[in-house]
């Protein structure tokens, strides 16, 4: 699947040299797309690793996000391309950005520092990105939702915290079923899902509670941003 990206505010996604930003990098998109996903795997009471402190492998385990992201011995099962970048560096970042507030310890405002050179500052309008799975069990619907979900309700790449990489999907709103689906799975292990079939007249209370909190997921509806406010840092687009 490919999917068209407008940045309502600049996109930070790194680049090959430290503090650079010479195009959109996959790994930036990647990294967002990830932290995401451990996000709402840990969420729904899935088991996500922090990939900072334990490393999951073939070998040792897997985590439901390792599964999807690739680790040690596992192949990432989908791959995700920039295919198309119209994407230009934003002359509005200025190379010192100052905080409105002052740093309680030092008495100055808190700076942040971006390249001089305008090729390598943050980079704004559009740009595609295509989703393919590599696993016939894979849909790649589940990280294009996920791509969905950021677009509402956070941000792409790095520093989102000062209101960088707000994006918004072109063309029609994409569905976040499979997504749903994907984490909805998590809660049903083989055992809980056979007992599913032979529990699925029964009552409520006689339901067990993985189901339950399964069934819970199943009227999960990923919301849009319709009341959310953008942040002040706007693209000049
Ligand atoms: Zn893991």
């Amino acid at each position: 699947m490919e999917i068209n990206i407008k940045t309502l505010t600049p996109l930070w996604t790194g680049g090959v040299e430290a503090g650079k930003c010479d195009r959109i990098h996959e790994t930036g998109i990647l990294g967002s797309v990830r932290w995401w996903m451990e996000v709402l795997v840990r969420g729904m009471g899935g088991n996500a690793c922090d990939p900072t402190e334990q490393k999951c492998s073939y070998k040792t385990g897997l985590c439901e996000v390792c599964k999807i992201f690739g680790a040690e011995g596992q192949k990432r099962r989908f791959r995700l391309e920039v295919v198309q970048d119209n994407t230009e560096p934003d002359t509005a970042v200025t190379s010192t950005l100052q905080a409105e507030r002052s740093n309680t310890k030092q008495g100055k405002p808190p700076t942040w520092y971006f390249p001089k050179d305008l090729k390598d500052k943050p980079r704004s309008k559009t740009f595609t990105i295509r989703i393919q799975s590599l696993d016939p069990k894979f849909k790649p619907e589940v990280i294009g939702g996920l791509i969905q979900f950021i677009a509402d309700w956070s941000a792409l790449g790095a520093r989102p915290q000062m209101g960088f990489g707000v994006i918004q999907v072109e063309g029609s709103h994409i569905n976040t079923q499979a997504l749903c689906d994907w984490l909805k799975e998590l809660n049903e292990t083989p055992r809980s899902r056979s007992r599913a079939t032979r529990t699925a007249s029964a009552s409520a209370d006689s339901v067990p509670s993985s189901l339950r909190s399964s069934s819970r997921v199943r009227t999960l509806d990923l919301p849009t941003r319709s009341s959310r406010q953008l942040p002040t840092t706007r693209s000049s687009s």
